[in-house]
């Protein structure tokens, strides 16, 4: 892959002896994944960003699924997005960058109000988070009164705005299960993500009710591809996330979110393993765990490759794109995001298809 594709918006920074020493450290912790001639381009861009984050008090929220050149040698923070907002709102920095997407940085603005929140590239955007409004679940509301409304962390804030409790894939399934029990209703509306829905609907008596929206890296995934890898790698442990159709996890040795797949690597240091899911991931995780061999079959999200060092050096520079929310939504979006930080969840949800994944309904605008 080229350095930055199409992404340079200024010329390229020099590779100086000074930039050298401020990043060969760095090097030594990507150097497998990234070679040294693009190795030279980055360098200068982590130089300058590191330079400036601690000029301005700022951080950076690194997702699992940034290139490693951001994860790893400009992130403070790392991890999926709740993991991410939950660790702006501790630090006592002034400005956060989020290296993720729009959505993201929407949660992170929802905790931490006060701070500047930037988004490197507006148009970071997530084929979940777009396929829901809020005036959606107002109607979903309309339609299915008193079944509690409970929405995965992927959304927007206007969507957060209209939701009883949030939901990571971690904790779905209980969150679910405490929802219905709380609101005294068998039936929980589960948004957007279909495949998700259906995951949990395996796992539990409650009645789902679903939205049509997926994520178009992990629906891309198929049950043949998972049969293909494990005929070419005899052994291979294979890990899928949750947004999978169910028919890929039910092919999976375990599925999960992506800190329950990194935590498994961490964990059980398989021989031999595939991530089912976004392509940095493998390579983040292959960092820490240099021992273990990854099978690389992956999808690329395209909002997520958006973000890039001289998009993030440039938000720093000129404080663009800042993440604006209007002070009721925010107040109300924040509500269902504290309510699943208070639950007293003690385990992440497994998933598995001894039950058929069946949704009673899934629903779509219109
Ligand atoms: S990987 Fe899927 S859920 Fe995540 S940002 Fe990309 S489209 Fe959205």
């Amino acid at each position: 892959m080229p350095a930055f594709g199409n992404e340079f918006e200024t010329p390229a920074l020099p590779y100086t002896d000074a930039v050298k020493a401020k990043t060969d450290h760095l090097y030594a912790r990507v150097a497998k994944f990234i070679p040294e001639f693009e190795w030279r381009l980055h360098a200068p861009y982590i130089a300058a960003i590191n330079d400036l984050k601690k000029e301005k008090n700022a951080v950076i929220l690194a997702h699992n699924y940034m290139t490693p050149e951001i994860f790893n040698c400009v992130g403070d923070f790392a991890g999926d997005s709740l993991q991410l907002a939950k660790e702006a709102a501790k630090t006592d920095a002034d400005i956060i960058v989020q290296a993720g997407v729009h959505f993201m940085a929407e949660t992170s603005k929802i905790l931490c109000p006060d701070k500047t929140v930037l988004i490197p590239d507006p148009k970071a955007g997530c084929s979940l988070a777009s396929s829901i409004t809020g005036a959606d679940v107002r109607l979903l509301k309309q339609k299915y009164p008193g079944a509690p409304v409970v929405t995965y962390v992927n959304t927007t804030a206007d969507v957060k705005a209209e939701t009883d409790i949030c939901c990571t894939s971690s904790n779905a399934v209980e969150v679910v299960e405490h929802a219905a029990k709380e609101f005294n209703s068998d039936t929980v509306i589960l948004i957007p993500d279909q495949y998700l829905a259906k995951n949990v609907a395996a796992m539990t008596d409650v009645k789902i009710v679903t939205w049509a929206g997926s994520c178009e890296v992990h629906e891309r995934f198929t049950a043949d591809d998972i049969r293909e890898l494990r005929a070419g790698n005899p052994g291979v442990i294979v890990l899928a996330h949750p947004e999978c159709p169910p028919d890929v996890l039910a092919e999976a040795d375990f599925a999960g979110s992506t800190s329950g797949m990194s935590n498994f690597v961490r964990e059980k240091q398989p021989d031999n393993v595939v991530l089912i899911t976004e392509c940095s991931m493998s390579d983040n995780v292959a960092v820490e765990n240099p021992d273990v061999n990854f099978v690389r079959p992956c999808n690329l999200c395209p909002h997520m490759k958006r973000i890039s060092l001289p998009k993030i050096l440039a938000s720093l520079q000129t404080l663009e794109h800042k993440v604006e929310i209007d002070p009721d939504v925010i107040e109300r979006a924040r509500k269902p995001i504290d309510r699943m930080l208070a639950l007293p969840l003690t385990r992440q949800s497994m998933y598995d298809h001894r039950r058929a994944p069946e949704v009673a309904a899934v629903e779509t605008r219109g």
